[in-house]
Formats: structure tokens, C-alpha cells, sequence
């Protein structure tokens, strides 16, 4: 089963006005680029995280420790109940 995706807060080191932003934090790994990827989504570890790439963003971001919440899993559509059940 996958892991939750969750929010994480980044905030830029070094800029003299930081704004932070949240990012998708991807306990099992950031996902690859495939057809169903985003238009603004640039492939792996550039604007997502997970615990391979979160020493690289380390090194010039501020991460956020905890999770500012997970992202719901998509629930499946309710089976209709037959009637007289
Ligand atoms: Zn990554």
C-alpha cells in the first residue's frame, strides 16, 4: 500500500523576504514523470520531496519537521446499495 502524501512547509534560506510555501512531501519516494503527472510537474525531487532528495533541499531551504497535513486519500466511489438490501 502506498504511503500518504503529505504537506511540508519550505521556506527559502537566504532570501530577504522568504514566502513559505508548501510542497508534497512522498514518504515512498517522489514520483516519476509519467502521462498523468501535472503540467507544472518537472519530474522528481524538483518540487516535491522525499526522503531521498530531502538533503538537497536542505541545503537551501528550511523544511518544515512536521507535516502541515496529509493529503486524503481519493476515496472510491460508493457502491450503490441494491435495493430491498
Ligand atoms: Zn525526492
Amino acid at each position: 500500500m502506498r504511503a500518504e502524501t503529505l504537506v511540508v512547509i519550505v521556506t527559502a534560506k537566504g532570501d530577504e523576504d522568504p514566502e513559505p510555501a508548501t510542497v508534497d512531501y512522498y514518504p515512498d519516494g517522489c514520483p516519476e514523470l509519467g502521462p498523468d503527472s501535472p503540467d507544472d510537474y518537472e519530474g522528481p525531487h524538483d518540487l516535491t520531496i522525499c526522503p531521498d532528495c530531502i538533503e538537497s533541499w536542505l541545503t537551501d531551504h528550511y523544511v518544515s519537521r512536521r507535516a502541515l497535513y496529509a493529503v486524503p486519500v481519493p476515496v472510491p466511489a460508493p457502491v450503490p446499495v441494491p435495493a430491498g438490501a
